[in-house]
């Protein structure tokens, strides 16, 4: 089966974000992936992968949660499918919006939903321009958002996002989304800049765009709390206070992307508590569901929901599945585990310190040029030099290499550029966090050799 699985995968499948001349031209074909338990994966061959990504950085409450299977079974015989639309509602999705209320930061009250992050934050737009036509100013429709961004894949998000590939050669960015640098103190710091100073330098280039498209133009800033996808990079404690300086000076709406940092991953319920950001906007997918079906959520705040709710005339946008009522059932049930196995303080006392502990120990290997971490998001820079940060080249085919033999050695580790990054189900115990350090430093080492590298 596993041979005609990947015939069939090389034949009729296009998968995302793939190769498909490489994929075509590889007689091995892709990876089958059939079973999955706790932070474990099998493929079709019967080989264990430690899962050290949570499949795309969503699987927070791991593989195998009867209790998710149930609430899904359930709703589909209660009810599998009514719309939110033309005021009808259900209740899994009334309550969630009030359980989503209750675990926000402050003052985020209210609930969109669609289906994935994506659809998310191209709701965003459109809850942007909408909040500033109803307050009379519908030249506020520019965003401002930052380069190595990734906030998905529709015209719109991928747009917002800063990643060059997604948009040489597809039209984008549309008209009226703008990038700055991201704050990545490794790769963006003059050579003595302090990370404190870096932050606030990387957060005046947010000031200063928005001066050059003018404040009277700019309706929004959108960021992760920590880039994700980017590379996981970790801000500087100087950037969030001062971007939220930034924004209330010039009236430009906060949108925090909490896609991947939300629902425990940091060790909060979202990373905003912990970088002190009061969002206007939160976008919510992944985690909310731990991945077990798609869902996601704008979070609005009062300040928002109340003009939107002053204006006339309907918001023309939604989605078929907006509120879907099994989607919603499992968020519920997935909320519940993450607050019944306490899997956020577990993030925040116990493994995310722990986490940050093992990779400090992989420093001192030679192509290690800084590891850094934050609950349970880490990333370790692999480089050619480690005193002046500098890169391999071409940039990616070593992290690509280690990756490789992460998978070889029964460990999922994802390459970013050469970043190796990490996002495990929260539910990892220290145990196995050894195993995992433990077998990237293996991985390193193999990496080294083939770069005939002496340890
Ligand atoms: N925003 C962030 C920060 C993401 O990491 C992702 C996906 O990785 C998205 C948005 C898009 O989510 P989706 O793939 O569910 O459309």
């Amino acid at each position: 089966t596993t041979a005609r699985w990947r015939a069939l995968d090389v034949r009729h499948h296009l998968s995302p974000f793939a190769d498909y001349k490489s994929l075509k031209q590889d007689e091995g074909g892709s990876r089958i992936i059939t079973q999955a338990e706790g932070i474990y994966l099998t493929d079709s061959e019967g080989h264990r992968l430690l899962d050290g990504m949570a499949g795309l950085w969503c699987v927070n409450v791991g593989y195998g949660r009867a209790e998710l299977a149930e609430a899904a079974y359930r709703q589909m015989l209660e009810l599998p499918y009514y719309n939110t639309f033309f005021k009808t509602a259900t209740p899994p999705a009334v309550e969630l919006s009030e359980k989503l209320a209750e675990i926000a930061p402050e003052g985020l009250n209210r609930a969109f939903f669609g289906s994935s992050g994506s659809e998310s934050n191209d709701s965003v737009v459109r809850l942007v321009r909408r909040y500033w036509n109803l307050r009379g100013q519908p030249e506020k429709s520019h965003i401002v958002s930052r380069t190595y961004a990734y906030h998905g894949s529709t015209m719109a998000s991928a747009s917002l996002g800063g990643m060059v590939g997604m948009q040489e050669g597809f039209g984008l960015p549309l008209p009226g989304f703008h990038h700055v640098m991201p704050p990545y103190w490794f790769d963006f710091a003059e050579a003595g800049e302090t990370p404190a100073d870096f932050g606030r330098r990387a957060a005046k280039a947010v000031e200063d765009k928005i001066l050059e498209i003018g404040p009277d133009k700019v309706g929004a800033f959108i960021g992760e709390p920590i880039q994700g996808a980017g590379g996981v990079i970790i801000p500087p404690e100087t950037y969030w206070p001062e971007i939220q300086r930034i924004c209330s000076q010039y009236d430009v709406l906060l949108v925090a992307d909490e896609v991947i940092c939300g629902f425990g991953r940091t060790g909060r319920w979202f990373a905003s508590e912990a970088f002190g950001i009061a969002p206007d906007l939160m976008t919510l997918a992944k985690g909310i569901t731990s991945g077990y079906v798609p869902l996601s959520a704008v979070l609005v705040s009062d300040k928002v929901g109340e003009v939107l709710e002053s204006g006339e005339g309907e918001f023309a946008h939604g989605y078929t599945y907006s509120g879907h009522p099994v989607a919603c059932a499992v968020a519920l049930a997935n909320i519940a585990l993450i607050e019944r196995d306490g899997l956020v303080e577990k993030v925040r006392h116990e493994t995310g310190p722990y986490l940050a502990e093992c990779l400090q120990s992989l420093s001192d290997h030679p192509l290690v040029g800084q590891v850094r971490s934050f609950g349970l998001l880490g990333a370790i820079e692999l480089v050619e030099d480690k005193a002046s940060r500098k890169h391999f080249e071409p940039l990616g085919r070593v992290g690509t290499l280690c990756r490789d033999h992460c998978f070889q050695n029964g460990l999922v580790m994802r390459a970013v550029r050469d970043g190796m990054v990490l996002s495990p189900p929260l539910i990892i115990e220290t145990a196995e966090i050894d195993a995992l350090v433990e077998t990237a430093r293996r991985c390193l080492d193999l990496t080294a050799k083939d770069l005939g590298i002496a340890l």
